[in-house]
């Protein structure tokens, strides 16, 4: 991208690999080599993939624990001029990771906010479920102890596709808590490691997916997918 076509005083969102370093678009690579500031979750984490592309561009730690104090600063330089891309560890900024709040007040604040496509997890998940992906809903992370139950009940008559985050930790947990929900014969699909070597997909229903998982210790990073009521 030219110099000159990027806007000034502007807010950018942009995707980063989710595994594989090469799944990030060139657009994205001028874009971060020519900002003045970018926010990154963790700046080693993302510093490395800076170092990879021969990105040398300030950057500057933007993640859960500080975005609340941040915001404002950051708004206001944005409105003084600054031009300045926002990233997270992986995949895109705002998807069950920080950027909600920078988005809000920069738009808030008359600031024009540009996102880039790119990496997300839970696109490739969905379509490689082979689930009907016409029509889903994404429902990130569930909450872990307060409000998992009753965020699990309110999906008992959802009839769209659904996507979840999962941790490896909780992911057998879940499966069991859905098979209770929803039945043991609700056809499901589980990716994990996506673009990374050890990429795999399994699909089969709720309950075979949960006795699969109970004998093969989940390991690594899982989106799950579970076709909605029929
Ligand atoms: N912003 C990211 C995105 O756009 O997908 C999501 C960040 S969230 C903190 C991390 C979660 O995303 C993981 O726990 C996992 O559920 C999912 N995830 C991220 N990368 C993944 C990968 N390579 N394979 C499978 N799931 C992944």
């Amino acid at each position: 991208m030219e110099k000159s076509s990027v806007h000034k005083g502007t807010l950018f969102i942009v995707p980063t690999p989710i595994g594989h370093l090469a799944d990030i678009t060139h657009r994205a690579i001028s874009l971060l080599a020519d900002v003045d500031l970018i926010l990154c979750e963790d700046t080693r984490t993302s510093g490395k993939l800076l170092k990879h592309y021969g990105i040398d561009t300030p950057t500057r730690a933007h993640h859960m624990h500080n975005e609340h104090k941040d915001v404002d600063r950051l708004t206001s330089q944005l409105s003084d001029g600054m031009r300045i891309a926002l990233i997270s560890d992986a995949g895109t900024p705002a998807i069950s990771d920080p950027g909600f709040l920078l988005v809000r007040s920069s738009i808030a604040a008359g600031i024009e906010v540009i996102t880039l496509p790119g990496p997300t997890a839970f696109v490739p998940a969905l379509v490689q479920s082979g689930l009907p992906c016409e029509r889903f809903v994404f429902e990130g992370f569930l909450p872990h102890k307060k409000g998992r139950k009753s965020r699990i009940d309110s999906l008992s008559s959802e009839s769209r596709t659904m996507v979840f985050y999962e941790s490896p930790h909780r992911l057998i947990k879940t499966l069991k808590q859905l098979t209770d929900a929803f039945g043991p014969e609700r056809q499901a699909s589980v990716s994990r490691e996506l673009t990374k070597v050890f990429e795999e997909t399994k699909r089969g229903t709720l309950s075979e997916l949960h006795t699969y998982f109970e004998k093969h210790t989940p390991k690594g990073e899982f989106v799950l997918v579970v076709a909605g009521k029929p």
